[in-house]
């Protein structure tokens, strides 16, 4: 019987290895070590208050729960403002002290990159609405943290919280060339002054993301998403392009279009229909206008950019919702980046670049 199934095997053998080449990934793998094809693993999960969706293509272990914790830690040290474990925490805690804060190099990369941006938008983007943010909390309301009734803050309150906000109130002090390792200080101006990096979180995210996907041979190819920022990175088994939906405002269910594109790209949505809260019929979304402390309203329902960096893509989706399709087609020019814009009762437009990539459903 033993001898039966070696002869089927030795039988089997050649054909095994022809499959093998004639596998539309045979070539890429030659060289590889494990040379097998890559399978496919999945993940959905929830951090950073947002759903997190994994598709990755490896040859090795199940990489997702690595990089689901790899998210909520970033989100548990660095970006979130209601944790006390967090540098930013710690930043807005020290807000109005005389010595400033110490950056780490990344929250020091991080804030000169907003500020870059809030020059840049003119102030449509701008990380030092805390105080505005706050007394909204359409994130609050939207995610149901909070019992009764919305009600949109009254106008005392506002312009109270509103005096707080602005990036003058911010400054960043190095006291050597950054490049050969000078610390990075952080000064608020007034106690009361409130970062806060929900613009710009889930983008950094795919950088951190991207790292990790780069420092693992088995993984060929992957698509991560955390909340409205996508990484696309690497390749699938066939070869054929990443499709990421654009999703309709008016149905949130349904997708308007679809993005195809190769490689490694960062792609951002910033829209009206992702947080919100409802009073006497109107609704209040979570994009903020710093010049007035409400809501954005610039004729757009939602803003889609693609680019590089992920916390370029995601700063800049909210700054061109912000700054509405005009200004906003503008700055992602300014960027090198590509934008596609839904208006509010759903016209699309977007750049050329983007035109590129862009098929309407
Ligand atoms: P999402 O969090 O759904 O991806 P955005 O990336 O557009 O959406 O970020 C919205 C969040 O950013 C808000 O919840 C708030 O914390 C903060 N924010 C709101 N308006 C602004 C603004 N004009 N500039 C910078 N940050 C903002
Ligand atoms: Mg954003």
């Amino acid at each position: 019987m033993k001898q039966f199934f070696r002869i089927v095997f030795l039988l089997l053998l050649p054909l095994l290895f022809l499959c093998g080449c004639a596998g539309p990934s045979a070539d890429r793998n030659a060289g590889s070590l494990q040379g097998q094809e890559p399978r496919q693993v999945h993940s959905e999960g929830t951090a950073m208050g947002t759903v997190i969706q994994q598709n990755i293509y490896t040859r090795g272990e199940d990489c997702t729960e690595d990089i689901a914790e790899l998210i909520t830690g970033l989100e548990e040290d660095t970006f979130s403002w209601r944790l006390e474990t967090s540098e930013l925490y710690r930043l807005n805690q020290a807000a109005g002290s005389a010595g400033g804060t110490e950056l780490t190099d990344e929250m020091a990369q991080i804030l000169r990159q907003c500020l870059e941006l809030t020059e840049a938008s003119g102030g449509a983007f701008d990380i030092a609405i805390g105080p505005v943010a706050r007394l909204w909390d359409i994130d609050g309301w939207a995610a149901g943290e909070r019992e009764g009734e919305f009600r949109p803050p009254d106008g005392e309150a506002l312009s109270r919280a509103l005096a707080l906000c602005g990036s003058r109130r911010i400054r960043l002090q190095t006291d050597a060339d950054p490049e050969a390792g000078g610390e990075v200080t952080l000064f608020y101006s007034e106690a009361g002054t409130e970062l806060d990096l929900g613009a710009v979180g889930k983008g950094a995210a795919l950088t951190h993301i991207l790292k990790y996907l780069e420092s693992d041979s088995d993984i060929t190819g992957a698509v991560v998403s955390v909340g409205g920022s996508v990484l696309t990175y690497g390749e699938k088994p066939d070869k054929s392009l990443w499709k990421i939906g654009i999703v309709d405002p008016a149905d949130p269910k349904r997708n308007l279009g679809i993005l195809t594109l190769e490689g490694q790209w960062c792609i951002s949505t910033s829209g009206d229909y992702e947080r919100f809260a409802e009073a006497d019929g109107v609704r209040y979304h979570h994009i903020l206008d710093p010049a007035t402390g409400y809501p954005a309203r610039s004729g757009l329902s939602s803003v889609t950019v693609v680019t590089k960096d992920g916390l370029l893509s995601d700063a800049l989706a909210t700054a061109c919702f912000v700054l509405g399709e005009e200004k906003g087609t503008e700055l992602a020019k300014r960027y090198g980046a590509e934008a596609l814009f839904v208006g509010e009762s759903g016209e699309i437009t977007m750049t050329s670049g983007m035109e590129k990539l862009f098929q309407r459903r």
